[in-house]
């Protein structure tokens, strides 16, 4: 819970915290082409992207394409992603992905989604595909200025005081990111607190003696005077 009093603004946390990361790489889960991209965040819900990039370089090897993909078939997907937590779940949600993808270009091996996919309507009509997954998918492919809320961004958004008790879902932090953060922004917030609360902002211990916008931070959780 932040204090009553907000001085980190979204304009000076973006500020301040972009320089300090590598803004080139988008993200940090593994992908040889949009596909595999799309397969790797569908696997990444409720798993650690080091988890997915663990077995995805394997996986990718074998099913990059959607026509590899179904392939490689139900059971010889699973037995590459057990290890991911709802792994049958995610496979089935993979396998018809790859069956609604099937098309004369679905066994390109630097596959790209069809346009009418770049619309996030669309994108949400694939198997796997819910909100956050279509948002990052559309930051990240297309550099698509929606908000993929994550646990990192619905925490932090409310721990820096940006939404409040009212905002309680994924989509209700993003419509309201949406109105308070520049839109110069919004194509990055993803990665931008994603990353700065994986690796600074964490939930537990939160690294502020290391934090490049402590001295602006009203959050109760702060650890530094
Ligand atoms: S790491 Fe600490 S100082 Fe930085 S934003 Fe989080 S709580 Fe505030």
């Amino acid at each position: 819970m932040a204090k009553s009093k907000i001085t980190l603004t979204p304009d000076i946390y973006f500020a301040n915290v972009c320089p300090t990361l590598n803004m080139n790489i988008r993200s940090e889960l593994y992908s040889t082409n949009e596909f595999t991209f799309a397969v790797a965040v569908i696997l990444s819900a409720q798993a650690t992207d080091k988890k997915v990039n663990e077995v995805t370089p394997e996986l990718f090897k074998i099913a990059p394409t959607p026509d590899k993909m179904l392939k490689l078939g139900l059971d010889g997907l699973k037995k590459h992603i057990r290890v991911i937590s709802f792994f049958n779940n995610k496979a089935d949600n993979i396998i018809k992905l790859s069956t609604q993808l099937k098309d004369k270009n679905s066994d390109d091996i630097n596959y790209k989604f069809p346009k009418k996919y770049h619309n996030r309507v669309e994108l949400m009509k694939l198997a796997g595909v819910g909100q956050k997954t279509a948002n990052v998918i559309m930051n990240v492919l297309w550099n698509a200025p929606n908000i993929g809320v994550d646990t990192h961004v619905f925490r932090n958004a409310h721990r820096y005081g940006w939404v409040g008790m009212a905002e309680n879902t994924p989509e209700k932090v993003e419509e309201k990111l949406l109105k308070i953060i520049p839109q110069k922004y919004h194509a990055i917030v993803n990665h931008v607190m994603v990353l700065h609360g994986r690796y600074t902002c964490k939930a537990l211990r939160p690294d502020c003696e290391h934090c490049p916008v402590a001295k602006w931070c009203n959050a109760s959780e702060k650890n530094i005077l």
